[in-house]
């Protein structure tokens, strides 16, 4: 099995005599600063000004504008939006980046497909939480952790691996294992298991089966508890034992279902169309094309965003979760709830 790292296995000392700047502060970035800065790192925040930069300056961290963030700083963390990281870095990173340095990221895109070419001089890694930011914080603050990635791309220093587990045990990622991987797997898999599974897998597979049982004459509120609300107590299920440890807790019944007609669901054909979403990630035409439709200003991406949430999946869900309190209560408490 491959060798996963805790907390005990990682020195942290390299990274304390560093000050970290974290460039942006959404998702990522304010889990990132938090952790850090709570972990005992030396953290500054690089921002414009707007609601990220509020949001920073109330939550206590030392926020400066970007140029100024990295100057100050000996490892430069981009949790910026990939498709904005490319302007921002050559702009206002790149000049302000000294011999030494380390950059890094939490997901390997925009060094993978070139789109941000770093010089000679600097360390370059990534350290890639297998969980959204909010959980990173959240699961945080409850002593526990996401899984992460890291990866080095390029050691200037001989140092780069140290710093980047350093980095990864600060974020919490330590509590619950981290794994070497390259810039190259974490990105492919990464935007592998998104589209296919986590994201576009899902939502495709609730949305199917909604419209299956509606338009057999089901009640459209009975289908959205049936195919999307209990999703999350199913999940809960795989995430705590796997595959069977879900199984034991279901009804015999539903688990003979599970035997017969999950198959026939998801089965060889759906495979081989996962293995063409694989193929255009692996050959950069998924990045091309993203890369193209953000220098059209987003037309489909607007597009499909709009339809998306005019579903009517969408519709009974927003009535029926004003109905569940505790529901909303969740995403009230984290304040900002992830948009994309
Ligand atoms: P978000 O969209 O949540 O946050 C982006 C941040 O960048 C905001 O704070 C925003 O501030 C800031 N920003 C945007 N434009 C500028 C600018 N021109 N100058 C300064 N700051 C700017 O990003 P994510 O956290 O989702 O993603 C960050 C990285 O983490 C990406 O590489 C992503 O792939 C990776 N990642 C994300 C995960 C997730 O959970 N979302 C999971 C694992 C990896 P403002 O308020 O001013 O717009
Ligand atoms: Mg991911
Ligand atoms: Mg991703």
């Amino acid at each position: 099995m491959t060798k996963v790292l805790y907390n005990h296995n990682i020195q942290d000392e390299v990274l304390k005599a560093k000050k970290i700047a974290i460039i942006g502060y959404g998702s990522q970035g304010h889990a990132h600063a938090l952790n850090l800065k709570e972990s005992g790192f030396d953290v500054v925040v690089g921002l414009r000004k707007g609601k990220s930069w509020d949001k920073a300056v109330e939550d206590g961290v030392q926020v400066e504008t970007v140029p100024d963030a990295v100057k100050q700083a000996d490892v430069v963390m981009v949790l910026l939006p990939d498709e904005r990281q490319p302007k921002i870095y050559e702009e206002q990173i790149k000049p302000n980046l000294e011999a030494g340095n380390a950059l890094a990221f939490a997901h390997g895109f925009n060094i993978h497909f070139s789109q941000v070419e770093p010089p000679e001089d600097v360390d370059v890694f990534l350290v890639a939480p297998k969980g959204p930011g909010h959980l990173v914080r959240r699961t945080f603050e409850d002593g526990a952790g996401v899984p992460a990635l890291y990866g080095v791309y390029q050691d200037a220093t001989g140092q780069a691996a140290e710093v980047a587990l350093a980095y990864a045990k600060g974020v919490g990622a330590g509590r619950a294992g981290i794994l070497e991987t390259s810039f190259q797997e974490e990105t492919e898999t990464d935007l592998f298991g998104e589209q296919a599974v986590l994201c576009g897998g899902i939502t495709s597979l609730i949305k199917a089966g909604f419209e299956t049982l509606t338009e057999a004459g089901y009640q459209p509120e009975v289908a959205y508890f049936e195919c999307l609300h209990e999703t999350k107590l199913i999940v809960d299920l795989l995430y705590e034992g796997g595959l069977a440890g879900m199984r034991y807790s279901i009804s015999d019944t539903a688990q003979w279902g599970d035997f017969v007609s999950g198959p026939r669901v998801v089965n060889e054909d759906t495979k081989a169309r996962m293995k063409d979403v694989l193929t255009d990630i692996q050959t950069g035409k998924f990045a091309k094309d993203w890369i193209l439709e953000n220098q059209a200003n987003r037309p489909q991406f607007k597009a499909i965003n709009t339809k998306e949430n005019q579903h009517q999946i969408e519709k009974v869900g927003r009535e029926l979760r004003e109905l569940m309190p505790f529901v909303k209560q969740q995403s009230k408490k984290k304040k900002d709830v992830v948009t994309h």
